[in-house]
């Protein structure tokens, strides 16, 4: 076992079209704040109220390219051929850039161009770029291997089944097994051998979770979705042990606060449980942190064992099914986005604050190993 820290970078959005466009537009209220020292990894926030600055494992700037973030994200991601699990998150307001990064471009939107803009334009996101270096290892070597696709989305703290019928909307639930731990019951993984494969299911989810959406009345940034990859495969040499590891791609509902004056009444009852998953997320993060503080302190002070702060992983339905990613046994890394302009300085300093927390989150990874007989 080893023991692996939480990788934290935070990417900064180009202006885009939709900026300019809004009711409340006004020149001073998109006026960019956020500076990058991209080779510090620093990300510093400075207007005539705020000022905020931190470092994290990297930081990337209004240019930065999906390459840019894939190469942050791969030395983690190819650990699962290694047998080890691994996590990436996607976590800030809405509007900051949590789907371009983890999926690509899903809406067509027009970026500002300045004269500093990126000259790669594929905007393939983290996913489907994991999965197509999955598939493209798996045919380069001469193993047995198996590979299944999940996709859910919770919502409201109630989980759906993104590759069921839409109009199908009955939530599904999580167990706890003493063996394999925690699951969700009738959950559908489908075998995939290609990249097509995983597209056309990942385009069939979304196409559900939009459908349940709408059907629902649900604001997407309001729901988490979560894809998984689990790859099994068969070494050659260890008389038939089976390597398994799960991808998980977690595109986290929207960071921003709830506007707790609104006058809607569904929306006012929904408040409590909306964000139950978030501030659980949250909460989670911070006791992690805090007992990693408590660890070092208690190892330069000597003292004898430190009160451990509890972990509320069963506070809610997020935290439970990605407990290992959190606390456990994963490889995780958080791209946490923020939007350049002066009117969203509150929101960007708290997901840099987030960010922040989670830099101290440590992990335990070790291999999945089990015998084929
Ligand atoms: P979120 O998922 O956080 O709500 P989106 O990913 O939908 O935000 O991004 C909002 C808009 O900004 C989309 O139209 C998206 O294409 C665009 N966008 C976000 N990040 C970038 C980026 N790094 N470069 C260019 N456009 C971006």
């Amino acid at each position: 076992t080893q023991s692996s820290r939480i990788k934290v970078a935070i990417r900064c959005r180009p202006l885009i079209e939709h900026d300019f466009l809004s009711k409340n537009y006004s020149e001073y209220g998109k006026e960019e704040i956020i500076s990058v020292e991209q080779d510090k990894s620093k990300v510093i926030v400075m207007d005539m109220e705020n000022h905020y600055h931190s470092v994290y494992d990297a930081a990337f700037d209004q240019k930065s390219s999906q390459s840019d973030i894939f190469k942050f994200v791969s030395p983690q991601i190819k650990q699962i051929f290694d047998s080890k699990n691994c996590t990436i998150f996607a976590y800030g307001q809405t509007g900051s850039g949590k789907t371009y990064t983890m999926f690509g471009k899903t809406k067509p939107q027009r970026r500002i161009e300045t004269e500093s803009m990126s000259s790669d334009n594929d905007e393939t996101g983290i996913t489907p770029r994991a999965i197509n270096y999955i598939f493209d290892f798996i045919n380069s070597i001469d193993q047995e291997y198996a590979v299944h696709l999940s996709f859910i989305q919770i919502y409201n703290e109630k989980i759906y089944d993104c590759l069921q019928d839409a109009h199908n909307v009955k939530p599904l639930k999580v167990r706890e097994d003493k063996i394999t731990g925690t699951y969700i019951e009738g959950l559908s993984e489908f075998s995939v051998n290609s990249m097509d494969a995983c597209q056309a299911l990942m385009n069939r989810g979304e196409k559900n979770r939009i459908t349940r959406q709408t059907k629902a009345n649900i604001h997407s940034s309001r729901s988490h979705s979560v894809v998984q990859i689990m790859v099994e495969t068969k070494s050659e040499d260890s008389a038939g042990m089976i390597q398994k590891a799960k991808l998980s791609f977690c595109d986290l509902a929207g960071s921003e606060k709830l506007d707790k004056d609104s006058s809607n009444e569904k929306y006012l009852k929904e408040l409590k449980t909306i964000n139950l998953s978030l501030t659980t997320l949250g909460k989670v993060i911070s006791a992690l942190a805090k007992n990693h503080m408590k660890k070092i302190t208690k190892s330069k002070t000597h003292n004898s064992r430190p009160f451990r702060e509890y972990v509320p992983y069963r506070e809610s339905n997020l935290t439970r099914i990605l407990k290992d990613s959190l606390g456990g046994n994963t490889n995780s890394c958080l791209i946490a986005t923020v939007s350049p302009t002066v009117d969203c300085a509150e929101e960007s300093i708290s997901t840099l604050k987030f960010a922040n927390r989670a830099k101290l989150v440590m992990t335990k990874v070790r291999k999945n190993n089990f015998s084929a007989t």
